[in-house]
């Protein structure tokens, strides 16, 4: 069948034949001619420069550009009886790119082989790295002659230097088809493309220079210069962003679109006595956000506001202002914790604030007093019986606590608001399962976050919200000094470290001893321990807790690998609480009041500890991850963590917030026992360097996979960024931003934008545009 156009809609198997097209997408999910021109090169070779050798990993595919060298057969010794390996043969070809050497090998009939890899000639070899006798080899690679030069060609010389420098597209290929074959139905595709109507509006491209998109189609695919494949890519990065905010504006300007109920302030309420009654004044930050709150609690359609601001910036009280405005107006407001310490934490400190006019209906309560609930997993059946039944009939104003909440027992009166504390610890399925719990009309939503992200990932993973910042500290803050002790180089150090412990309680302090292990159990059973691994199991909460750190062994664990540490020697199993909290009371912290907290232990002791450690009855708390979040006990001014390079550099960076809260200043003490010049204690430098969340984010961020943050969001949009980064890219999704709400805005159904349209549909899948339709 002839066919004289191709459409981006096209399915590959219709333009490419049924074997090539159901190869692309059974290996890379490659459907249609469009899927295929987005599966962009992976690098790009001149025919003049040849692939570094050197730099070849074993297990590596790899697609590389060499010269032959020289090319022997050998026979293959065959057994006697074994006719049919008479005739074979090994052939070694050496292929160089000048300096350094790769091996191919060829087993069996070779002679074809032989005669094509002549010394001299130029070829794409692909296949995958291995290594005999200390020489790396690609075994029976799959290869493609580069004719060598235009002058062998009987072109003219002055030709030749402009074909030496043709750019040869390398693609992201495998085992099952090569580079050269996706190049070659690239090019099928290229010959009879017709793109149709671009989806980024002509004015947008004018204004920010940016490509037609069949232009830069062919251009990436086909480069004639170094200059077009750069701006090929702009014009592609700009689609993936414009897409993607586009896609978000409308998701926002749908929530908008929702009815709520305003709660506007009132003069007189608790929320006025509660502003009266607060021990110190609020700085410049929480009255900025307060009042844009306010505003938005007043509002006939939903808040649905981010607020980020650094560990210690004073979130919780900004959320518990906005929670008494609802209050006041006569609704509910609930908070969901991520560990029952913080729940119970929370619960404990909004109490005491609130004083009197939390004692609703009670003696010495005051006049329009409310009442504040805590449910975890662990709230006893009477308790959790009276904290149902004042949220039910309406007496709870407030209701706090862990996953508990979002069981269906839980029912409202009316609520109004919901606030979600520590929101990298939840995902979507959360916020939206405690939203369901409005009667009617949509609650207000506030999520937290003291794991501050940089705003362009913010606009794209919580592209859904309004984003809010607490950038400054609350007067009187002290700074955190932080060290990193390196146990093993220096054991004089950790001496040291215990000493400072000891110095800080002796002038009437406490410190924090973590560890990564809860410990007691199988010594292999690193990752799954912590902290929280049984409370998983009777409480939804804290298995955020261990999930989480799950996920970060196992980057630890990669790294290990990375520089060499695993593998030839076992790393040993990281540090326990059950182990170094008696080692320290028997030894340099002899005397001192050493007590452990985990999630292992009963919520009860939990809450004892918790309660005698900010009472001051406790000296020193050898801890897991669990007092990471959330925890504020200012009497703390000292943190030992151990084993440090155990943990990811926004979790150090949480950590450490618990201390430096009060007049004293804080020191964060990072041991470790790994080398200087490692990556690990790289991190650990960064952190000892900087205080500055934000910074330490991006780190956290370029040392991580950017498809991981935007993975554990919303299923769809990890495989749709292919050129853009979250981080390089700022500038450019800042402005896509711009433009796709302004279009929305316009035109919020697309209706004069349908190549946009689809491409939305293409990214969200139908589940999303669903999503957008309930709207
Ligand atoms: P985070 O933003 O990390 O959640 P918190 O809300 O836990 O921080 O606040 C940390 C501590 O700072 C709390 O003890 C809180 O009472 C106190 N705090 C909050 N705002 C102020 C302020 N404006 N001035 C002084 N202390 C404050
Ligand atoms: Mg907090």
């Amino acid at each position: 069948m002839l066919r004289n156009v191709t459409t981006l809609r096209d399915p590959l198997v219709q333009v490419l034949g049924k074997k090539t097209g159901s190869k692309l997408a059974e290996v890379f999910g490659l459907d249609t001619a469009g899927d295929l021109l987005r599966h962009y090169p992976r690098r790009y070779q001149t025919r003049g420069e040849l692939t570094s050798l050197s730099s070849l990993r074993e297990n590596d595919h790899v697609t590389v550009l060499a010269r032959v060298e020289h090319a022997s057969r050998y026979p293959l010794h065959a057994q006697r009886w074994d006719q049919a390996n008479r005739q074979r043969e090994r052939l070694e070809v050496s292929v160089t790119d000048g300096t350094a050497r790769l091996t191919l090998m060829f087993f069996g009939r070779v002679t074809l082989h032989m005669r094509q890899l002549q010394p001299g000639v130029l070829g794409l070899f692909a296949g995958t790295v291995s290594s005999f006798r200390g020489r790396r080899q690609l075994v029976h690679p799959e290869y493609e002659l580069v004719p060598q030069t235009a002058t062998a060609q009987g072109v003219a010389a002055e030709l030749a230097a402009e074909y030496a420098t043709e750019i040869i597209p390398i693609y992201p290929a495998s085992s099952k088809i090569s580079s050269w074959a996706i190049s070659r139905s690239i090019g099928m595709v290229l010959d009879t493309l017709d793109v149709g109507e671009d989806l980024l509006p002509e004015e947008l491209r004018a204004k920010y220079d940016l490509w037609p998109l069949e232009l830069a189609l062919r251009a990436i695919h086909r480069p004639e210069d170094r200059s077009d494949i750069a701006k090929a890519q702009k014009r592609l990065r700009w689609d993936e962003a414009f897409v993607m905010q586009t896609a978000l504006a409308q998701r926002r300007k749908a929530a908008a679109a929702m009815p709520a109920v305003p709660r506007p302030p009132v003069p007189d309420g608790i929320a006025a006595e509660f502003d009266q009654r607060l021990p110190f004044t609020l700085t410049a930050g929480q009255e900025r956000v307060g009042q844009t709150i306010a505003h938005d609690l007043s509002c006939a359609y939903p808040m649905n506001r981010l607020l980020q601001g650094e560990v210690g910036s004073g979130k919780t009280v900004v959320a518990v202002r906005a929670m008494l405005q609802v209050v006041d107006s006569g609704g509910q407001a609930v908070l969901l914790a991520p560990t029952e310490v913080l729940a119970q934490q929370h619960y404990r400190s909004i109490t005491q604030l609130l004083g009197p006019l939390a004692a609703g209906g009670q003696l010495g309560g005051a006049e329009h007093a409310t009442r504040v609930g805590l449910l975890t997993g662990s709230t006893g059946i009477k308790a959790r019986r009276s904290a149902l039944m004042e949220v039910f009939t309406g007496d709870a104003g407030i209701l706090i606590g862990t996953h508990a909440l979002l069981e269906d027992r839980v029912q409202f009166n009316d609520l109004g608001l919901v606030v979600i504390d520590e929101q990298h610890r939840f995902g979507v399925e959360q916020r939206d399962a405690l939203r369901e719990k409005a009667a009617g009309a949509r609650p207000h939503v506030l999520v937290m976050t003291a794991t501050p992200i940089p705003r362009t990932v913010a606009m794209t993973v919580f592209g859904d919200l309004e984003v809010s910042t607490l950038a400054e500290m609350p007067a009187g803050r002290s700074p955190i000094a932080t060290h990193v002790v390196p146990a093993l180089e220096r054991p004089k150090f950790l001496d040291r470290a215990w000493q400072r412990v000891r110095e800080e309680v002796a002038a009437g302090r406490q410190a924090y001893v973590v560890c990564p292990r809860i410990g007691g159990d199988a010594p292999d059973d690193a990752a799954g321990d912590d902290a929280d691994g049984t409370d998983a199991a009777s409480d939804g909460p804290d298995a955020a807790d261990g999930g989480d750190l799950d996920a970060r062994e196992t980057a630890g664990a990669a790294e290990a690998r990375e520089s060499g540490q695993a593998g030839n020697e076992e790393r040993r199993p990281p540090l326990a609480v059950l182990d170094v909290a008696p080692g320290l009371a028997d030894g340099p912290l002899n005397g001192l009041r050493v007590e452990m907290m985990h999630g292992r232990l009963h919520p009860d002791e939990k809450d004892r500890v918790m309660t005698a450690f900010k009472d001051g009855d406790i000296d020193v708390l050898v801890s897991t991850t669990v007092i990471e979040v959330g925890v504020d006990v200012p009497n703390a001014t000292a943190m030992v963590i151990m084993d440090a390079d155990r943990f990811g550099v926004s979790q150090l960076h949480q950590l450490r917030g618990r201390v430096g809260r009060g007049q004293a200043p804080g020191i964060c003490l990072l041991v470790t026992e790994s080398e200087a010049g490692t990556k690990a204690r790289e991190r650990l430098d960064a952190v000892a360097e900087t205080t500055d969340g934000f910074r330490l984010s991006r780190l956290d961020l370029l040392q991580r996979r950017e498809g991981d943050v935007l993975g554990a969001t919303q299923a769809g949009r990890n495989s749709s960024l292919k050129l853009l980064r979250l981080l390089a890219d700022e500038e450019l999704i800042a402005f896509a931003r711009e433009e796709a709400s302004a279009l929305v805005d316009a035109d919020p159904h697309l209706t004069a934008h349908p190549a946009l349209q689809e491409a939305i549909v293409l990214l969200l899948g139908p589940e999303g545009v669903e999503f957008l339709d309930k709207a």
